[in-house]
């Protein structure tokens, strides 16, 4: 730390009657903005294809739903494995839906019998065969190859944003608050985020709750 501290301030200059002040990363750019951050970020994220996230940040849904699938499609939910692999120690990896695997990112949303259980009622309700992967970014590209375009593409894509976030609160549930596994909580809070969402900030769409559980495709097809 020593050592990493000394080759820090080493290229800086300490400057006598100028006082301490906070610097935002870049040398040129003292004032906070989000773009310097999403740049500075970018940096990090070279190799990682992102083609498909300009339409993730655009899907209708709630951004704490799109930050979370974020996390999950470039790897940085802290899932049990995710934590051992940065050092945490933790008494058990055992994914805590299935409680026979290890719980990677990969398993918990795709792989685990019980996200597999979620998201095969999420396609009986939407009436969609998904793209068989294993894989979490082909997985959410198979909800982008819907015929939908515009507005209701975003619709499309923003249900599996709403998922994903579906098993990770039931997964944080059972882990922190002793709930139980239950898949059709899973699909039904991602049915009420998405129609939550299409209620309040879609003109266009005037359905009830009821009418979107059982028909959601007619109900996609009035957003304009
Ligand atoms: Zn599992």
């Amino acid at each position: 730390m020593e050592r990493s501290l000394l080759e820090r301030v080493s290229g800086s200059a300490v400057k006598r009657y100028i006082s301490d002040t906070q610097v935002w990363g870049d040398e040129e750019l003292e004032r906070y903005t989000v773009s310097s951050a999403y740049t500075c970020l970018a940096k990090h994220l070279r190799g990682i294809p992102h083609v498909s996230f300009d339409l993730l940040w655009k899907a209708s849904a709630f951004p704490n739903v799109l930050f979370t699938a974020w996390r999950v499609l470039i790897d940085r939910i802290p899932t049990r494995e995710a934590l051992v692999r940065r050092g945490a120690q933790m008494e058990s990896t055992t994914c805590v839906l299935c409680w026979s695997e290890e719980e990677s990112a990969q398993h918990l949303f795709i792989e685990c019998v019980i996200a597999q259980r979620a998201w095969s009622l999420c396609q009986k309700w939407l009436g969609i065969v998904l793209v068989q992967s294993n894989e979490i970014k082909p997985h959410f590209e198979s909800f982008l190859c819907t015929q939908a375009s515009g507005k209701q593409k975003l619709v499309w894509t923003g249900i599996w944003p709403d998922v994903i976030r579906g098993i990770w609160d039931q997964r944080n549930s059972i882990l922190y608050n002793q709930g139980v596994v239950d898949v059709e909580e899973v699909i039904q809070m991602a049915q009420l985020k998405s129609w939550s969402w299409l209620k309040h900030r879609t003109k266009s769409f005037n359905y009830s709750f009821a009418d979107w559980t059982i028909n959601p495709v007619i109900c996609i097809k009035s957003v304009k």
